[in-house]
């Protein structure tokens, strides 16, 4: 079977209508880096597939105290324009220049792990997904999006519209560690977002990508955190918890063994970066 229509809606409202029209019949694409390709090794045969590049979804703006990214913002967009350096890192870090003029920060939230980075880091700032159908909107935390592996609480009539993103106070790190320098999968991806007062840690988000079925909070290590100080201890303590409670697997880039040393090498590095920053 080949792609027999190919629609381009030049509105939100009109994709919508699409998508109301075909649900799961039609194949929904942002920047088409990763659905393309499988397209094209004949690996995927939709009938259907649906452009979002013309909708109006790309614009990335500060509203009510927080960062609005629509979903099809390219990832060198928000390389150069994001206000949030954690998101410039995380958009520096995915893939390269030829994937990130083109790929979305939306197409972002439904790639299978290793990728996934720059959702990692949404994930760590509290961000929240705008999901959208003709019948209303509703948004959902970037933490409880994901249901599986390659499984989310999208609806097949709805579509992600936008992310809504609270600028973030305190101090935040992203590190991810693959077997090269740059334009490499991930071994794993750490992102942190800490907040500090009277040396004490008040809030900790510790997301985590690459060693589990899709990006999550280390909700142990996080614990471990708060209502603590950020020094050598508790860092230590905090990456051994993210080592014991990831769920990494064996694959080419590297083993479940590895994956989880990496873990607590990678999250303590991160952690006593913030340490070392606040001194
Ligand atoms: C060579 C290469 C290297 C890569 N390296 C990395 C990397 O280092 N890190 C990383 O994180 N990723 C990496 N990726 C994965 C990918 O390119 C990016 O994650 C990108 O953000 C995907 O966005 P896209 O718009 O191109 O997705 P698409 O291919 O257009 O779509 C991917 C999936 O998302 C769904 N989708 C897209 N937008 C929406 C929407 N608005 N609403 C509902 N569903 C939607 C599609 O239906 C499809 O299932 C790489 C890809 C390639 C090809």
């Amino acid at each position: 079977m080949s792609v027999t229509n190919y629609f381009l809606p030049q509105s939100l409202d009109e994709a919508l209508r699409l998508v109301s029209e075909h649900e799961d019949a039609l194949l929904v694409m942002g920047g088409g880096t990763v659905t393309m390709p499988l397209i094209n090794e004949g690996i995927s045969a939709p009938e259907q597939v649906l452009g979002l590049r013309r909708a109006g979804l790309d614009y990335i703006r500060q509203e009510g105290g927080g960062l609005v990214l629509g979903a099809t913002t390219t990832l060198s967009q928000i390389l150069d324009e994001a206000p949030i350096p954690m998101l410039r890192e995380a958009a520096r870090n995915t893939a390269a220049w030829a994937v990130r003029n083109m790929g979305t920060v939306g197409g972002n939230f439904f790639v299978p792990p290793p990728a996934g980075d720059l959702a990692t880091a949404l994930l760590a700032l509290d961000a929240e997904l705008k999901l959208v159908s003709r019948d209303g909107d509703h948004r959902v935390p970037v933490s409880r999006f994901y249901t599986g592996f390659m499984t989310n609480v999208l609806e097949d009539d709805e579509l992600l519209a936008e992310i809504w993103v609270p600028m973030p106070e305190g101090q935040t790190a992203f590190i991810k560690y693959g077997r090269k320098e740059a334009n490499t999968p991930a071994v794993v991806t750490v992102a942190t977002h800490i907040v500090n007062q009277n040396g004490q840690v008040t809030k900790a988000r510790l997301a985590l990508n690459a060693v589990g079925p899709h990006p999550f909070r280390a909700r142990k290590a996080e614990a471990v955190l708060e209502g603590s100080a950020l020094g050598a201890d508790t860092i230590e303590a905090a990456a051994k918890a993210a080592a014991e409670e990831c769920q990494p697997s064996t694959d080419a880039i590297a083993s479940e063994w590895y994956r989880r040393k990496m873990v607590k090498v990678f999250v303590g590095r991160a952690l006593n970066q913030l340490a070392g920053e606040e001194g």
